[in-house]
């Protein structure tokens, strides 16, 4: 990294988007999909079902426990992970290095333990931590909901808390104080869009 330097000018051929959980990710993807065509998101594979309204191919790749595994094992995965103790979530390798190929700007939108193998992987992206604004706002987007239980809550605020201390590792922090903003400038450190 350049010493003293602040967003970097050149883009990198990927770009990849991680943060705690409940920052707001899939939000900020969704506007991007719908605001910036230019930008080539990464279709993951997922071994969860399809939420109502989610389609084959567009959101996610749904696939079987054994369809997963026979990627990891042919090495078509560029990462994959266990997220949130459950279903596994990858990124095919395959689609990736053509979008590059092609030139477009890609752009994953993973967890942390995704992005840390993309370090290893291709370790020419860049790494992009969505924060929050503070710690309260984390707070009321995780337990909002008021459905969890106590022991639930406090779980996921401590997992939350383990989650912020990443940012360090990242080469570019975006808060994600309101939709717009925050994919208004990851789309400008992509070189894609102004920022206004
Ligand atoms: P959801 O099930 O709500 O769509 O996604 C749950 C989590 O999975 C999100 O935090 C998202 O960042 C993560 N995720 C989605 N796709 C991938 C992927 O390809 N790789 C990894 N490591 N995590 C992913």
């Amino acid at each position: 990294r350049t010493p003293g330097a602040g967003v970097p000018v050149t883009p990198a051929p990927v770009t990849v988007l991680a943060g705690p959980t409940a920052v707001g990710k899939g939000t900020v993807s969704a506007a991007i999909r719908a605001r910036y065509p230019e930008i080539w998101l990464s279709v993951s594979a997922t071994t969860r079902a399809p939420r109502p309204g989610e389609r084959d191919g567009v959101h996610y790749y749904f696939l079987d426990e054994d369809e997963f595994t026979r990627l990891v094992e042919d090495g078509q995965m560029l990462e994959w992970a266990v997220v949130h103790g459950r279903h596994r979530y990858g990124t095919p390798r395959g689609p990736v290095d053509e979008a590059v190929a092609a030139g477009r700007p890609v752009l994953l939108e993973i967890d942390l333990a995704g992005a840390r193998q993309v370090r290893e992987t291709l370790p020419d992206s860049r790494f992009v931590f969505l924060a929050p604004p503070d710690w309260d706002t984390l707070v009321e987007r995780l337990v909002g909901r008021g459905t969890e239980s106590e022991e639930e809550r406090e779980r996921r605020l401590a997992t939350a808390r383990i989650e912020l201390a990443a940012e360090a590792e990242f080469d570019v922090t975006i808060v994600n104080d309101t939709v717009d903003r925050a994919s208004a400038q990851l789309a400008a450190l992509m070189g894609v869009g102004h920022l206004t």
